[in-house]
């Protein structure tokens, strides 16, 4: 039986089973897990896995000051600096998803790893995009 690469969901008969550590959810023990994956993808995945079992906190904490600031400023919006804090930390949500493209496992199994990694980055890059015209135009219209 042939089994689906994880790294890019394709199936064929070079694909091997490794084991790797993982974390089933952010805040969970680190276990072991098998999977499938080919040969030329073991780098990739294991580079790409260490990187998420090591910023995973990092990860969750900034994404959570961002969700602050963007939530902070739309309940004491009478200050002259809170929307050019929302639109901050807006657009810092989609740099950190640029530069950390994690998304849940389901998603990985779903998509491919490497497709997912692709397309986290474009919303997170669309995102701050957005964030960073929104903060430019509240400059100019002030
Ligand atoms: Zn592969």
């Amino acid at each position: 039986m042939t089994q689906k690469c994880v790294w890019c969901n394709k199936e064929n008969e070079r694909v091997k089973e490794i084991t790797a550590l993982t974390k089933t959810g952010f805040g969970a023990n680190l276990h072991e897990r098998n999977y499938f994956v080919c040969p030329e993808h073991e780098a990739k995945f294991r580079k790409f896995n260490d990187r998420v079992i090591r910023y995973a906190i990092l990860f969750v904490s900034l994404i959570a000051i961002c969700f602050l600031g963007m939530v902070g400023p739309a309940i004491f919006h009478n200050y002259i600096w809170s929307r050019y804090l929302m639109v901050l930390s807006f657009a810092c949500m989609g740099l950190v998803v640029v530069i950390f493209p994690f998304c849940s496992q389901t998603t990985f199994e779903f998509m491919s790893i490497a497709t997912s990694i692709k397309v986290v980055r474009i919303i997170g890059g669309v995102v701050f995009a957005l964030g960073a015209i929104g903060f430019v135009l509240g400059l100019l219209c002030g």
